[in-house]
C-alpha cells in the first residue's frame, strides 16, 4: 500500500511548524503511527507532512508547581519508562506500557494519540480521569482545552485548523490518593475493547473514565457519583457498577456485542474501584 506523493518537511520550532502548515491542506508529523496507515489505505491525503519529532521543546516530561507537564511529542515509551511519570502519575506509566507494542511505544506520541483520537486509544480515559489540561498553539493566541471539552466525536476533537497539541498539563494527585488504569486489550493491536482509568482522591471524590466502549472516551458520571464518598466497600462498588454507562451509546463491532462490551467495561470498572480502595 503506497500514499499519494506529498512534501516532507521537518521543522525545529513549534513556531516553523505552524507557518509551515498555514493555509494549507498539511498535516502534523509525529509518530507516525496512526497517520502513516491512513495515508496508505488513502483515508487521508495531506499534500504536506511536516515533522515534529525533532522538536526537542515539544518531548520534555516535568513537574512545575503540582502540575506535571508532558511535551506533547514525548513517545509512550518515554513516559512509560519516566521516574516523574511512575511516582507521581503512576496510572499514566501503566497506561502507556499497555499500548500496543514496543515499535509502536517507541515511535508514537501522546499528542498524536490525543489528535488522531480513536475511540479506542489509551490516553483520552487516563487524560480524563486525571483532569488534564490540553495546551494547543495555533497561528495566533495559546489555547488551554480541559480534556472534558477535548474529544468531540469519531475521530473528531475541539482542535481547529493549524493548531499543534504543545503539551498536556496533568495536576498532580494530592497525597493519599490512588490511581488505576485496566484494560482489555484487543488481542492483536492491544488497543481496547474497554480500558478504565479511575482517580480516587484524598477526600474520597473519584473520578471515573472510559475508553473504547462509546464513539468518544468519556467521563461516567453516574458511576463517579455512586463511588464518591467516604467508603469504597462491595456495596459501593456494586452500586458504582450499576450506576455506570447510563445514556451511553455503547460500541458493538466483530470483536464485542454491545451487550458483551457494555458487560466487560462494568466488570473492569469494580476491578478498578477495587483496586483503588
Ligand atoms: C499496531 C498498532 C497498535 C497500536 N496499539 C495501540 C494501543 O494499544 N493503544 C493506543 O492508544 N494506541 C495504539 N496505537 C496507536 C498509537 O498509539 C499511535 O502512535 C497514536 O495513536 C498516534 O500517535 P503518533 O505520534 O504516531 O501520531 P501520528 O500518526 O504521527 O499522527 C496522528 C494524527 O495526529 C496529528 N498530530 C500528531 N501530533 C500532533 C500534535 N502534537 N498536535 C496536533 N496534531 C497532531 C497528525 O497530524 C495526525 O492527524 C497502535 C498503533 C499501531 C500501528
Amino acid at each position: 500500500m503506497i500514499p499519494v506523493s506529498f512534501e516532507y518537511q521537518k521543522a525545529g520550532t513549534v513556531e516553523e511548524a505552524i507557518a509551515v502548515l498555514s493555509g494549507s491542506d498539511g498535516k502534523i508529523l509525529a509518530g507516525g503511527h496512526s497517520l502513516l496507515p491512513a495515508m496508505k489505505l488513502r483515508l487521508n491525503q495531506p499534500s504536506k507532512l511536516v515533522d515534529i519529532a525533532g522538536i526537542s521543546s515539544l518531548k520534555g516530561i516535568k513537574e512545575d508547581n503540582g502540575i506535571i507537564i508532558i511535551g506533547a511529542a514525548a513517545t509512550h515509551a518515554a513516559i512509560a519508562s519516566s521516574d516523574l511519570i511512575k511516582d507521581k502519575l503512576p496510572f499514566f506509566a501503566e497506561g502507556a506500557s499497555m499500548i500496543g507494542d514496543v515499535q509502536v511505544r517507541n515511535y508514537g506520541t501522546i499528542g498524536g494519540s490525543l489528535a488522531h483520537a480513536d475511540p479506542a486509544a489509551d490516553w483520552g480515559a487516563l487524560v480524563l480521569a486525571a483532569e488534564a489540561t490540553i495546551k494547543v498553539q495555533g497561528s495566533g493566541e495559546s489555547r488551554d482545552i480541559p480534556a472534558a471539552g477535548f474529544f468531540q466525536g469519531l475521530f473528531s476533537t475541539a482542535l481547529q485548523d493549524g493548531e499543534i497539541i504543545t503539551a498536556i498539563h496533568v495536576p498532580v494527585p494530592e497525597d493519599g490518593s490512588r490511581t488505576v488504569y485496566l484494560k482489555f486489550p484487543q488481542p492483536a493491536s492491544r488497543f481496547a475493547l474497554v480500558g478504565c482509568a479511575v482517580v480516587r482522591h484524598a477526600d474520597g471524590r473519584t473520578t471515573v473514565a472510559f475508553t473504547g466502549v462509546a464513539d468518544t472516551p468519556f467521563r461516567d458520571n453516574g458511576a463517579e457519583q455512586a463511588a464518591s464518598g467516604n467508603t469504597l466497600d462491595e456495596a459501593s462498588i456494586a452500586d458504582a457498577a450499576d450506576a455506570a454507562l447510563q445514556g451511553v451509546n455503547v460500541l458493538s463491532d466483530h470483536y464485542a456485542s454491545e451487550e458483551y462490551r457494555r458487560h466487560l467495561a462494568k466488570v473492569y470498572l469494580k476491578k478498578a474501584l477495587r483496586a483503588v480502595a
